[in-house]
């Protein structure tokens, strides 16, 4: 993946490089920070061992550190993979030019960590008026023989089956442990290390996250074991601290390199074949990695620059402060008081103490909570960028404002992912324990989710009225009692005033 020669070679030193004004970029989270500087480390001691010759450097920026070692050792040639996102494009092409003037070239090879090329989804994409995930992850299963049958035909006889999922947890059920790889000598000295970097965001004494190549895989066989059986059924339950139950927990591992894409879609289709796990959750897990990774950063690609200010819902609101601090702790020296909202204020502290939630928590309760209150989706998107060890813009930002906030103005999804508290109710066990009553829609123990949705629907309700998949909605508003529409925009309004925001 790396473009690294397999076999060490005395003319090639390996270079890895520590960018300050990367590192300063963002209030990242600590634990982000910690994956990323730790497995550079254990990468480094690996190719070292297999008897490279590797530099592992601090730099202003990545271009400058490029320049001065290209110097440094006489280099002629300096090969890089291609940019991931936009501004490592942009960093590139600004070394090219440092690199030019030293009478060096740069040359660009392929990104590996992916399973589809630009070029390939940019041919998908070329020419079609909607660009929808199922349809391209057809071909995606088609193209690398995943799940298919000799036939032509989908293992199972289908090529969803999303039907069988999406049941909530079973009440008692204990909910299974959080992972943990014990940080060794090289992760603790990082997490010393950012510990008092300020600006800086979230918990880092509970990081646990692999960062040796070995300790991945680990990961991934135990995921096969312990929870891919029963992985399609539980895809979108919701439990009180629980950031990942039957989840991978595998998307910092694959996003930082540590696992390749397509070993971890043939280990699960393995287990498939092997008997171990049903079609449902082995179609289900396949079609996250092989379906939404690639499509995601196809669109991503697609859509830049425009996706980065793109708010097709004008929503006006910076991030509330809730975001950063759940508890109403200190943040940038304010406090915007403790958030009551069960379901938000646990799936914002477990971003804060692991960087991390699952799908659900993203979508159907941060996401939805903000796209409903009127958050800019930029405002947003920089919070999951920051905060999250899995995110960097390819990725965040597709899922941010385009499917979570549909600042894309539907290029992602066909509508916003929108729900009232009865959403969450029916797929926790947030609301049991709330101080808001998911039973009503207005009045002071009215749970925001419900207000906030009516009302998202009457600001959007012209938008929306044709709309076959909300035009339900609209018309429940129509035959909404006067008095409680108004009833609602005030509450609404009234709530929205009373956070504290960034800023
Ligand atoms: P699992 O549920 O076990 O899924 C397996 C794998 O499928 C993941 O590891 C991931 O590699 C891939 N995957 C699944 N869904 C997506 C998706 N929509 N986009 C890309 N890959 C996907 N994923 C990131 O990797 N980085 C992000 O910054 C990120 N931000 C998100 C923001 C929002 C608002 C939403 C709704 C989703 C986001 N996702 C992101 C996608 C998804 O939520 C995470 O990949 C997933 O929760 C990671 O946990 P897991 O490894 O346990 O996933």
């Amino acid at each position: 993946m790396a473009n690294i020669p397999r076999e060490p070679r005395e003319d090639v030193v390996v270079v890895l490089l520590e960018s300050v004004a990367k590192g300063a970029s963002l209030p990242w989270h600590r634990q982000k920070l910690v994956l990323i500087l730790s497995a550079m480390r254990h990468f480094a001691a690996s190719l070292e061992k297999a008897g490279h010759r590797v530099v592992l450097r601090k730099a202003p920026t990545y271009a400058e550190g490029l320049a001065t070692l290209a110097q440094e050792f006489g280099a002629t040639r300096v090969v890089a993979t291609e940019g991931r996102e936009q501004d490592m494009v942009d960093e590139l092409e600004r070394a090219r030019t440092q690199l030019d003037a030293l009478g060096v070239s740069l040359v660009l090879r392929e990104d590996r960590g992916f399973l589809a090329t630009r070029e390939e989804f940019a041919t998908w994409a070329r020419g079609r008026k909607e660009h929808r995930m199922e349809w391209f992850y057809r071909e995606m299963r088609r193209k690398h023989n995943i799940l298919m049958e000799p036939d032509g035909t989908p293992s199972g006889g289908d090529w969803n089956f999303d039907a069988d999922n999406r049941k909530p947890w079973p009440k008692g059920r204990e909910v299974p442990p959080l992972w943990r790889t014990e940080p060794d000598a090289i992760t603790r000295e990082q997490m010393e290390r950012v510990r008092g970097w300020s600006n800086r965001w979230g918990t880092v004494d509970t990081f646990a996250l692999p960062v040796s190549r070995a300790d991945a895989k680990a990961w991934l066989e135990r995921f096969i074991v312990e929870r891919l059986p029963e992985f399609g059924p539980y895809e979108d339950a919701l439990v009180h601290g629980a950031p990942d139950l039957l989840h991978s927990s595998l998307s910092s591992l694959i996003n930082v390199g540590l696992l390749h894409p397509l070993e971890v879609v043939k280990r699960a289709e393995r287990a498939y074949r092997e008997g171990h796990v049903p079609i449902a959750s082995a179609e289900g897990f396949i079609r996250q990695i092989l379906g939404w990774r690639e499509y995601i950063r196809g669109m991503y690609w697609h859509l830049m620059p425009g996706l980065r200010t793109a708010n097709a819902l004008n929503a006006p609101l910076p991030l509330p402060q809730w975001f950063w601090a759940p508890d109403g702790e200190a943040y940038n020296g304010t406090t915007g008081g403790a958030c009551e909202m069960r379901c938000l204020s646990d799936t914002i502290r477990q971003v804060r103490d692991y960087g991390r939630t699952h799908h659900i928590g993203r979508l159907m309760v941060q996401c939805n909570f903000a796209t409903m209150l009127g958050v800019q989706p930029a405002a947003l998107s920089r919070w999951f960028w920051a905060g999250f060890t899995d995110a960097y813009e390819w990725v965040e930002l597709p899922n941010v404002a385009g499917m979570g906030t549909w600042g894309d103005g539907g290029a992602l999804a066909s509508k916003p992912y929108v729900a009232s508290g009865a959403y969450v109710n029916r797929m926790s066990n947030y609301c049991g324990g709330c101080r808001y009553n998911v039973k009503q829609r207005t009045g002071p123990d009215a749970c925001p989710m419900n207000f906030l949705y009516w009302d998202f629907m009457d600001r959007h309700r012209e938008r929306f009225a044709k709309h076959p998949r909300m035009r339900m909605m609209t018309k429940h508003l129509d035959g909404m009692d006067a008095d409680e529409l108004v009833q609602i925009r005030t509450q609404a309004q009234q709530f929205r005033e009373s956070l504290s925001y960034d800023g």
